[in-house]
């Protein structure tokens, strides 16, 4: 099946307008998770709201053609205070969706009250039960699992619905249907599954035995074709991918030019295609943003981000992709994250990351279709 993705022609270049923006609203989070790869989350950097006025800005027309999201990131977005979140988020127009990143723990009636209030849809980092979450500790060193959730109870009770995203540092047999059925109880909508990621000041391996990770991949889709009650975003992705090259139109999948998923930094940085190299900086590349929003309007900056070094040397590394991946209709060229913090440059192709969440995620998918062939056909 992957062997027909070389002529797909999507992913040329950089959109100049993005689907959505991720704001850090502080560099701030109240814990300390052993996998975190954000460089300045002990301390307390506030987005000043003169930086969401000029996001808005550009976001107003944007938003004004159709969906448009802004992601509230961190370190942890609601470290930044009900009140002053407030205030960047009255900088957007009405019809702007508002998204959280959040870990949950300091979710009360109060938040509730709030995402209720300004529309905000919430996602929640949680790892699965209390003995898979011992990488999520608080500032002192202590398991925070009590405290997400309490923050996720508190969700449930006043009826906001809610999605989790989950790291799975270790993939074993028996993991992906605990974590399905797990999340299944927890009451989320919509699931996402992250392979841990060797990323910025997280340098544990992240290179794992190839069959472990293609079972892990097969048996969720075991469980969630048992119960396919949860929007299970690798996998769905992976099955719309699979019908279009039935379809023969795997070709049209991947969108035109990659999204441009500006990251704007709390102090007006706009960091391109990778949110985890915002706030990093490197010798040959300098601090990798394209600009920053008090000097320079969004959209101007996104049209020349193309020039940034990196970002050229990263669509050098997408093209050499295309030519020579058979996944590439699947993936459409990885992350720039993963390629520098693996392999120090951008113009490279396949990393730990993308053999783990894309090559053995599609060969999971069809493992299981393989497996539970009808012998009738
Ligand atoms: S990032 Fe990896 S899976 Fe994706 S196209 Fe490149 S080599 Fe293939």
């Amino acid at each position: 099946m992957a062997a027909r993705c070389r002529s797909v022609t999507g992913m040329r270049g950089i959109a100049a307008v993005p689907s959505y923006v991720v704001m850090q609203p502080t560099t701030l989070c109240n814990l300390d998770c052993a996998y975190c790869y954000l460089p300045h989350r002990a301390a307390d950097r506030r987005m000043p709201v003169a930086v969401a006025e000029a996001v808005a800005a550009a976001v107003t027309p944007w938003a004004a053609r159709g969906r448009f999201s802004v992601v509230w990131h961190g370190g942890e977005p609601l470290a930044a205070g009900r009140e002053h979140l407030a205030a960047l988020i009255a900088a957007f127009p009405a019809g702007v969706e508002h998204h959280v990143q959040t870990n949950a723990t300091l979710i009360d009636d109060a938040w509730c009250a709030f995402f209720a209030a300004h529309g905000v849809r919430v996602s929640v980092s949680v790892d699965g039960p209390a003995a898979r979450n011992g990488e999520r500790v608080t500032r002192a060193g202590r398991p925070a699992y009590d405290r997400i959730v309490r923050g996720v109870a508190a969700l449930r009770r006043h009826g906001l619905p809610f999605s989790a995203l989950a790291v799975v540092s270790r993939p074993t047999p028996g993991l992906a249907t605990e974590l399905y059925d797990y999340f299944l109880d927890l009451g989320c909508d919509v699931l996402g599954l992250n392979i841990e990621e060797t990323e910025g000041v997280n340098t544990r391996s992240n290179a794992h035995d190839a069959a472990a990770v293609t079972a892990f991949w097969a048996e969720l889709v075991a469980a969630w074709r048992r119960a396919p009650r949860v929007h299970l975003r690798e996998v769905e992705w992976s099955l719309r991918y699979a019908a279009a090259v039935l379809d023969g139109a795997e070709g049209d999948l991947l969108p035109r030019q990659l999204d441009p998923i500006p990251t704007i930094g709390y102090d007006g940085s706009v960091t391109v295609l990778s949110p985890e190299l915002a706030g990093f900086s490197d010798a040959r590349y300098g601090d990798f943003s394209s600009g920053n929003v008090l000097a320079t309007p969004l959209a101007e900056i996104l049209a020349g981000a193309a020039g940034t070094d990196w970002v050229g040397e990263f669509l050098t590394g997408v093209e050499a992709c295309r030519s020579s991946c058979p996944y590439f209709g699947f993936c459409g060229g990885g992350h720039a994250a993963n390629r520098y913090f693996e392999q120090g440059r951008f113009d490279g192709t396949e990393t730990e990351h993308c053999r783990n969440s894309k090559i053995r995620l599609l060969e999971g998918v069809l493992e299981h279709a393989r497996d539970h062939e009808s012998p009738a056909r």
